[in-house]
């Protein structure tokens, strides 16, 4: 079974996403951080979005998910991924065709032979288009920001709040604008506000959802 979730930046996605993955015994692939994975690959080289084309053969890079950490040619960069110069840059270097086509190609890849969680922008849409359950979780561009301000102090950040909303709204527009399987929910996709619901709550609706579809299957 494939459960495809997306949505805009800081909607909870990889939070909610987790948690239900563990709940079910499914993989939980974190496809933004391939996506961050590569970019910093490419800032690290400092290589920009527009030769990324040209270069991406013979960058040779590999992308490995191992549990909740992602290794980029064999090191670790959960951390590294997470940092204000990876969320400015990480939206240009997404709309470029050769990367999403490396990172869909590996995604796809992911699906086989298990069951699996995937979190993104265009996992409903262009990854999985049959994925058994879609969900588009959203939340005010307000609420998504203070999350991710907290989430950030947390871990000991020095982001100010003005930056993380700029910097939500930047990848919101970008996502949703680029040519290449822009971030828009699927026609077949249960929008779920997560404005004012509490992390369990979004996670049993999804528990609920999803518990219902295995019992149609069974049904069929
Ligand atoms: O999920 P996260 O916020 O970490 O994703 C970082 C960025 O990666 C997004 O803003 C988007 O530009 C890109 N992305 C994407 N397609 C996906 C997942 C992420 O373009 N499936």
């Amino acid at each position: 079974m494939i459960i495809a979730i997306d949505g805009p930046a800081g909607a909870g996605k990889s939070t909610i996403s987790k948690l239900v993955a563990s709940q079910l015994n499914f993989q939980y692939i974190d496809t933004g951080a391939m996506y961050r994975g590569v970019t910093l690959k490419c800032l690290r080289l400092h290589i920009q979005p527009d030769e990324v084309s040209r270069k991406i053969e013979s960058m040779q890079t590999e992308i490995r998910m191992d549990g909740e950490k992602i290794f980029l040619d064999g090191e670790d960069v959960s951390q590294e991924i997470r940092s204000i110069e990876v969320s400015q840059a990480v939206s240009a270097f997404s709309t470029i065709p050769a990367i999403r086509l490396f990172l869909v190609d590996l995604q796809r890849k992911m699906a086989v032979d298990q069951d699996i969680l995937v979190d993104g922008r265009d996992i409903g849409t262009y990854v999985f288009p049959h994925a058994e359950i879609k969900i588009f979780l959203t939340a005010d561009v307000d609420v998504r920001a203070k999350r991710r301000f907290l989430e950030m102090q947390e871990n000991g950040g020095s982001v100010s709040f003005e930056e993380i909303v700029a910097n939500i709204e930047s990848r919101d527009r970008i996502d949703s604008q680029r040519e290449m399987a822009p971030l828009k929910k699927a026609d077949d996709a249960i929008e779920v506000d997560t404005s004012s619901m509490s992390i369990a709550e979004v996670v049993a609706q999804i528990l609920s959802l999803v518990e219902t579809k295995q019992r149609e299957g069974m049904n069929h």
